[in-house]
C-alpha cells in the first residue's frame, strides 16, 4: 500500500501571501493540503508525538545562493514532521535546485504521484523501497529503517483511530437499543482499547529518547 493514505496535493493559489522568512504562514494551507498528515512518513499529525515543522522541498541553504526559488514560494514547501524534517535536514545530492534525484540518491516531491513508486508501506506500517531511489530515500534520505519501531506504530495508532471513528458513525444508525448497535460499540470498544495501549507504548517510546 501507498506510505500515506491519500496523495496531497498544493492548491494553486494558498490563502496567505507571506514575504521573508515567514514561510510558517503557509502551515494552515498546508495542513490541508496534506490532509494533516506528513507528507513524508504519512504520521498523522494529532498524536502530538511532534511538532510539525514546514520543510522547504529544495533546501534553503542551496536555493538562497541562486535566488531562483523564494523562501516563501508555496510550490516548494511540504508539510512535515520534525523527524522528517530534521533527518532530510540539507540534503540534495545533485547539489543543482532544478534537479532533485541523481544517479539514484535524492528526493521526489511527495506531492507527485511517482513518490508511491519509489517506497511503499509494508500490511505491519514499515516504509520500503520499490527502486533504488527508493533504497537511498529509506536509509539515507529519511531514515525509515532507522526509525522503524515509531514509523509502525504511528501507522498502527492511526489505523485504530480511523477505525474508531467509522464505527462510532456506524453506530449512531442503528437504534441504541438494537442489537446491531451493541455489536458495533463492543468493537469500538475494543479498537479504543488497543489505541490507548499502543499511545502509551508511543508515549514510552518518545521519553526514552
Ligand atoms: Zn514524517
Amino acid at each position: 500500500m501507498t506510505v500515506r493514505i491519500k496523495l496531497p496535493k498544493r492548491r494553486p493559489f494558498p490563502t496567505k501571501n507571506p514575504i521573508g522568512d515567514n514561510w510558517s504562514q503557509h502551515k494552515d494551507d498546508l495542513r490541508e493540503d496534506f490532509h494533516k498528515h506528513c507528507g513524508y512518513c504519512g504520521s498523522y499529525d494529532g498524536f502530538s508525538h511532534t511538532y510539525f515543522e514546514v520543510d522547504h522541498f529544495v533546501p534553503k541553504s542551496l536555493f538562497s545562493k541562486s535566488g531562483n526559488i523564494g523562501f516563501c514560494q508555496y510550490d516548494n514547501l511540504v508539510y512535515s514532521c520534525k523527524f522528517c524534517n530534521n533527518i532530510k535536514s540539507s540534503k540534495w545530492p545533485s547539489n543543482d535546485e532544478k534537479i532533485p534525484n541523481l544517479n539514484n540518491k535524492g528526493f521526489v516531491d511527495p506531492t507527485l504521484a511517482i513518490y508511491d513508486t519509489h517506497i511503499y508501506r509494508t500490511k505491519s506500517g514499515s516504509i520500503r523501497w520499490l527502486t533504488d531511489l527508493g533504497k537511498w530515500m529509506v536509509e539515507v534520505g529519511f531514515k525509515f529503517d532507522e526509525r522503524d519501531f515509531c514509523v509502525k506504530l504511528l501507522w498502527e495508532l492511526n489505523q485504530l483511530r480511523i477505525s474508531f471513528l467509522f464505527l462510532v458513525d456506524e453506530a449512531k444508525k442503528y437504534d441504541p437499543n438494537s442489537q446491531q448497535h451493541k455489536t458495533i460499540i463492543e468493537k469500538a470498544k475494543e479498537s479504543a482499547f488497543h489505541y490507548t495501549l499502543y499511545r502509551n507504548e508511543l508515549d514510552e517510546y518518545y521519553k526514552s529518547l
